[in-house]
């Protein structure tokens, strides 16, 4: 039962599944670095693409193109390119669409490294970038030059949680003939489908939700149409960032449970979101399932479910954020997000410590911003430890 419609956790545990001679209920892992061929006309077909077959890992590989199929499937894109880690997917991005005298649009609160390789890397190359608050469509509009090849937003975003209206931004890139590319890391395919939108590449940080065990880093870029993942695929082969396939086993594994996973964290994310919003300690929060989100409407008009992912603000500053980070027991204080566990950070000292206060304003990071990643535990052990962490700050 492999047709179209059936839904999504269906798919998520069917799609691409690859059985043996054996009948193997999983994909072997395809440990292997090239494969061999029939014999010499064999390879000359393989070469010339007139016969699908396997050459080399970096180029396909089974285990990683069943992954590759099953993401795709569930982002309702033409096809997946596995890479390394969600920066490897974030570069082949902008190698594809950026270049000498080309200009980038971003959404002014990335993931730190989106933004800063454009700041420090792609600079040396003549690429040109406007970072602005893309939450306000007419900003993107305004940034628009007539060498601007790519828009590149999050939404929500790290960790401001601001929500950018994408059928809004597709409108105006559209216009323009200007590619669109939505880092769909934090809801994952579960909670928000950015091609329903428009949007030409989505691209994730599998390291997240989508393995959601906190035990591999790895990345993945969707194509919305042939055309343009066939910009995408050979710069990813040439660049040389191909996933592994004991990677792909392991992260086509994570992928099957994912919106159980979600659901769950979900769930326990919006009780602790109301638990936080009454706390005394607790200045302010922005969590897309709370009334109080300034795109409340937006996030119900375009995300499934508000996600597993908490902004708040203590009463205090910095020393009130490094006090909760040292009294939690149960969260694990840590970077990253979308795992089974609950991790919390504190970026003024962690993550954004080496920002200036300008940057900070700028990015909206607060010295008392604490970042949440609530994950699938019992939802009285979570806010208990949260609560005994606030008493000592
Ligand atoms: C973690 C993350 C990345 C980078 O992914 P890695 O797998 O760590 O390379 C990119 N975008 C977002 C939104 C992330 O959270």
């Amino acid at each position: 039962m492999q047709h179209d419609d059936i839904g999504f956790n269906s798919k998520a545990v069917h799609a691409g599944i690859l059985s043996d001679s054996l009948g193997s209920a999983v994909t072997p892992i395809y440990q292997t670095s090239t494969f061999s061929f029939e014999d010499a006309d064999h390879g000359a077909r393989c070469f010339a693409g007139e016969e699908k077959g396997y050459i080399y890992t970096r180029i396909g590989n089974p285990t990683i193109n069943e992954l590759e199929h099953a993401v795709a499937k569930l982002e309702k894109g033409y096809g997946g390119i596995a890479v390394s880690s969600g920066m490897a997917a974030v570069n082949t991005v902008y190698l594809t669409f950026l270049g000498q005298g080309k200009h980038l649009v971003a959404h002014n609160a990335l993931y730190g490294p989106s933004r800063a390789i454009v700041e420090s890397l792609y600079v040396r190359f003549g690429v040109e970038s406007t970072f602005v608050d893309a939450t306000d469509p007419q900003q993107v509009a305004d940034a628009i030059r007539p060498n601007t090849s790519l828009i590149y937003l999050e939404t929500p975003a790290n960790p401001t949680m601001g929500i950018t209206d994408l059928e809004a931004v597709v409108a105006i890139a559209k216009k323009h003939n200007i590619t669109v590319c939505v880092d769909n890391t934090f809801c994952s395919p579960y909670l928000q489908q950015p091609f329903d939108f428009g949007v030409d590449v989505v691209l994730h940080s599998m390291t997240k939700f989508i393995n959601g065990h906190a035990d591999i880093v790895a990345g993945m870029i969707i194509a919305r149409d042939k055309a343009i993942y066939d910009r995408l695929r050979p710069v990813m082969v040439n660049m040389g960032c191909n996933m592994d396939p004991h990677q792909a086993w392991l992260t086509r594994r994570g992928l099957k449970t994912l919106g159980i996973r979600i659901d769950r964290a979900q769930e326990n994310a919006i009780k602790v979101a109301k638990f936080l919003e009454n706390h005394p300690k607790v200045e302010w929060i922005l969590y897309p399932g709370l009334a109080s989100h300034p795109q409340y409407e937006l996030g119900k008009r375009q995300m499934k479910g508000p996600g597993a992912m908490i902004s708040f603000g203590l009463h205090g500053g910095l020393d009130a954020g490094k006090r909760m980070m040292n009294n939690v027991k149960l969260a694990l204080l840590a970077v990253s997000l979308g795992g089974i566990e609950t991790l919390i950070q504190h970026p003024a000292s962690m993550t954004h410590s080496k920002l200036s206060a300008e940057a900070k304003r700028i990015a909206g990071i607060s010295d008392g911003l604490v970042r949440l990643s609530v994950g699938i535990e019992d939802v009285e052990d979570i806010i208990y430890d949260l609560n005994q962490a606030l008493a000592a700050v």
